[in-house]
C-alpha cells in the first residue's frame, strides 16, 4: 500500500490515474480508524476502480484545543487496517503545512443555513472547519465519488450542500452508521473511553431507539422532553443537545406534518469525551 505525504505526489499520481480512465473513490478520514471507516472504504471499492483515504486531523474544525490535542494519531495502525480490506487503496496522509501552507485558518462557507442547526450552533466555526478542509482535498484528489458516514449526517448534507454551490464534479454518497455489538455508533474518540463509560455509553442508541418509538403518537416536543429526563438521571453522561429535525434541510421541529422526515440528533458527553449520534425517525 503507498502512502503519499504531499498534495503535489498525490496529483501526480492521480494525473497517471486519469490517462488511464481509472475511477476514483475518496474516503476522508481523521484517522483512528476503525470498522466504521472501513465500511465506507469498503462500499468505494465497489464502486470505484481505486481508492483514496486521507488520514488528517485538520486543526481548523476543533473549536477546542485540548479535543485537538487528544485525538487520537494512530497512521501505522491505520494503514494495517487498510492494507486487511485490499489492495488499489492508497493513503494521503499530510501534514498541516502541506494543507494550509502559512496560515492554519478556515474560510468562510454559507450552507443555506444548515450550518446554523445542532453541531453548528455548539462547535463555533466547525463547518467552515470542514468546508475548507474538504474542498482542499476534492481538488487535490479530484475524485469521481466521495464517501462520508451519516455518523455526521449533518455535515454528509453539509458536504453535498459545498459540493453543488461550487459546482465540484464529484458525486457525495452517504454510508449508514456502523454501531458496536452495543449499539454504540463507532468513533475514534471511543478508544478515550474508559471500560465502563464505553458500556455506559451505549445508553445514547438506547434512548434514541425508544424515542423513535416515542414519535409514532407524542409530538416531538414531548420525546425531546423525554429524553432530555432520561439523560437527567443518568449518572455519567451529560445531555448537550437532543434535536428532532426534518430530514431535507436540518430544520428543528415542534410539531410534524405527515409527508416529511425527520431524525433525532443527540451530543453528551462521558469522561470528558464528546459523542454523537442519529436515527431515522419515519
Ligand atoms: P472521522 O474520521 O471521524 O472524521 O470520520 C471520517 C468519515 O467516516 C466521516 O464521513 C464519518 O461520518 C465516517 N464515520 C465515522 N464513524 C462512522 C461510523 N460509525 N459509521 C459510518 N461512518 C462513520
Amino acid at each position: 500500500m503507498t502512502t503519499f505525504y504531499t498534495q503535489n505526489d498525490v496529483k501526480s499520481f492521480v494525473q497517471t490515474l486519469k490517462l488511464k480512465n481509472k475511477t476514483i473513490g475518496f474516503v476522508p478520514t481523521m484517522g483512528a480508524l476503525h470498522e466504521g471507516h472501513l465500511s465506507l472504504v469498503k462500499n468505494a471499492m465497489t464502486d470505484n476502480d481505486i481508492v483514496f483515504v486521507s488520514i488528517f486531523v485538520n486543526p481548523t474544525q476543533f473549536d477546542n484545543s485540548s479535543d485537538l490535542e487528544k485525538y487520537p494519531r494512530t497512521l501505522d495502525a491505520d494503514v494495517d487496517l487498510l492494507k486487511t480490506v485490499g489492495e488499489n487503496i492508497y493513503v494521503y496522509a499530510p501534514n498541516v503545512q502541506d494543507i494550509y501552507k502559512k496560515e492554519v485558518k478556515a474560510e468562510n462557507f454559507s450552507y443555506d443555513g444548515l450550518e446554523f442547526e445542532m453541531e453548528g450552533k455548539f462547535r463555533t466555526g466547525h463547518f467552515d472547519g470542514v468546508g475548507t478542509i474538504v474542498k482542499r482535498l476534492f481538488e487535490i484528489v479530484t475524485p469521481n465519488n466521495a464517501y462520508f458516514g451519516e455518523k455526521d449526517f449533518q455535515q454528509l448534507m453539509i458536504i453535498k450542500k459545498l459540493v453543488s454551490k461550487y459546482h465540484i464534479p464529484v458525486n457525495v454518497v452517504g454510508s449508514e452508521i456502523y454501531r458496536e455489538a452495543s449499539g454504540l455508533a463507532m468513533s475514534s474518540r471511543n478508544q478515550r473511553l474508559s471500560d465502563e463509560a464505553r458500556k455506559e455509553s451505549a445508553f445514547i442508541y438506547q434512548t434514541l431507539l425508544k424515542a423513535k418509538e416515542k414519535f409514532g403518537t407524542k409530538s416531538a416536543t414531548k420525546v425531546k422532553e423525554w429524553v432530555q429526563e432520561q439523560f437527567e438521571k443518568h449518572p455519567l453522561l451529560t445531555l448537550e443537545y437532543v434535536e428532532i429535525a426534518n430530514s431535507k434541510n436540518l430544520k428543528t421541529v415542534k410539531r410534524k406534518s405527515k409527508n416529511e422526515t425527520y431524525r433525532i440528533f443527540i451530543a453528551a458527553f462521558i469522561e470528558n469525551i464528546r459523542l454523537i449520534d442519529n436515527i431515522a425517525l419515519n
